[in-house]
């Protein structure tokens, strides 16, 4: 299948969903989206708003005592490491990057507990600019209707970069997370009432509704 299908499938069969204004503000989508590793959306929403209310800067999580700062991430899961992952990047966004994130992958990759989807969110997301943030969903739905052919979210990234065109790549996750959570779901997929039903190859999928 082309992405373009796929993109006009999943828009068609989902409600579209914009990032809040807290993603907009680097340092917030930053560490939110660093947070938001292995939980679910609505738990990292409101471990955010409590958080952001204690935090506004860098400065101020490093000035934070750690026990109060993994308290207040605790639901995340995994909230020692992220507490130290939080430390470590604002550090180091402090003494390397004169207190403001920096807007390349490049760079973004090199701070604690920043991965690939991470930084690519980060650059989309707080700066606007072009990028391919591959999660499980985008993953999982690209490889189910043959756009790629991959083994890792990383592998998919880099086969998307090559072959859709820039103009196109914001719409990658924003499109593809909503239909994943809500019509191509991980489990028992929704084929029936899917608008791509038809031309899916719907490879790997077994148990359908
Ligand atoms: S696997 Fe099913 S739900 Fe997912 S895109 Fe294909 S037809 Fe739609």
């Amino acid at each position: 299948m082309e992405i373009k299908q796929l993109l006009n499938g999943a828009r068609q069969a989902t409600t579209d969903v914009s990032f809040g204004d807290t993603l907009k503000s680097p340092f917030k989508s930053l560490i939110g989206t660093m947070l938001s590793a292995r939980t679910r959306d609505e738990v990292t929403e409101v471990v955010c708003e409590q958080l952001f209310k204690k935090v506004k800067s860098f400065q101020d999580i490093l000035d934070m005592p750690t026990g109060e700062l993994e308290k207040l991430v605790k639901r995340t899961g995994f909230y020692k490491t992220k507490t130290r992952y939080m430390k470590n990047i604002s550090k180091t966004v402090i003494t390397e990057y004169g207190g403001e994130v920096p807007d390349s992958i490049e760079e973004l990759i090199k701070l604690s507990g920043v991965g690939r989807k991470t930084a690519n969110l980060v650059v989309s997301v707080a700066f606007g600019k072009p990028s391919v943030c591959v999660d499980t969903h985008v993953h999982r739905i690209c490889n189910r209707t043959a756009v790629v052919n991959t083994e890792t979210p990383d592998q998919t990234e880099s086969s998307l970069r090559k072959t859709v065109s820039k103009s196109q790549w914001s719409k990658i996750n924003r499109y593809l997370v909503p239909f994943g959570k809500q019509v191509c779901t991980p489990l028992s997929p929704k084929c029936s009432g899917c608008p791509l039903n038809e031309d899916c190859p719907k490879i790997g999928v077994g148990k359908r509704r």
